[in-house]
């Protein structure tokens, strides 16, 4: 099923008040009615709130919002729904800070709505295993300097970058930060992020050869000016990550720094459907169960 396109129009007509939210996350929730969890039963009635509806038969109360990313969330739903319309229709992705004046609270609760998003973004993108051929590489993102590849990259953060490669354009990303580039980090990373028996392509670096193990590995040592001729997709999501991280986060830290990549991987693989990001976080909201965040 297609989702629908938002604009701040269309989403400012929509979602005007509490009731127009609950109402929409009920319709998410329950495209035809009401269903008892318990017993099954298809008839209740709305309690004052009208977040919550007592079955008529066991009388067991069900708040549309238990079970999802809104689980036991003090904020207005009106704020937490404009919440995701900036989070999805910002491109270069929005700041705790920027988002805190925009929907109105503090730093620190629009922080925690951003993680919580961020991670249900990652947790909605791990699901998918990329297939064909895929160009597999690392990258070294953060910190000041310039760094180099393998120990020694100061302030940097490593990252395990896999794209497939589909003829003319970029198929799906993956992204994982990890302490350092060696076997067992590439083999999670694989095993978690590629079905087995694919394609992959590397440019041969050693770390990257327990590849072989459960894929079709094609290593290669290439010049470095022709490595981009030989992974040419996934050096370009690598350029548009680090243009992504600059653009709004001086100098990530290793320990936030996967939050980020999930928001960027979520983005890149819905860059044709940009304008349905809005209403696929709703989606998402709905159906992610409750994240706890410390
Ligand atoms: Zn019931």
């Amino acid at each position: 099923m297609k989702t629908p396109e938002a604009s701040f129009l269309t989403w400012q007509r929509k979602f005007y008040t509490e009731d127009d939210c609950i109402a929409h996350l009920k319709t998410l929730k329950w495209p035809n009615g009401f269903i008892c969890p318990r017993c099954m039963h298809d008839k209740g009635s709305e309690l004052i709130s009208r977040k919550v509806t007592e079955c008529s038969k066991c009388h067991k109360q069900t708040s549309v919002l238990a079970g999802t990313l809104f689980h036991r969330s003090h904020l207005p739903l009106l704020k937490w729904f404009w919440a995701l319309y900036f989070i999805g229709s910002d491109k270069g992705s929005i700041s705790a800070l920027r988002l805190s004046k925009l929907i109105e609270v503090n730093w620190r609760t629009a922080r925690l709505i951003l993680r919580k998003v961020r991670e249900a973004m990652g947790h909605r993108d791990s699901l998918y295993r990329l297939s064909g051929t895929i160009e597999l590489d690392d990258a070294f993102v953060g910190g000041k300097q310039k760094g180099k590849r393998g120990r020694g990259a100061s302030g940097k953060t490593a990252v395990i970058v896999a794209c497939e490669s589909r003829e003319k354009k970029a198929g799906f990303i993956a992204m994982k930060a990890v302490d350092s580039v060696n076997f067992s980090n590439v083999e999670e990373f694989v095993n978690r992020y590629l079905l087995p028996k694919q394609k992959v392509r590397t440019d041969g670096y050693p770390s990257l050869n327990i590849i072989n193990k459960t894929q079709q590995h094609i290593p290669k040592v290439t010049p470095s000016g022709l490595v981009d001729e030989w992974l040419p997709w996934v050096h370009i999501a690598i350029g548009n990550l680090k243009t992504f991280l600059l653009g709004t986060f001086h100098g990530v830290t290793g320990k936030f720094l996967q939050e980020y990549l999930n928001e960027f991987c979520y983005r890149f693989n819905r860059r044709f459907v940009e304008k349905e990001i809005p209403n696929r976080l709703l989606n998402l909201a709905i159906f992610h169960a409750p994240i706890k965040t410390t």
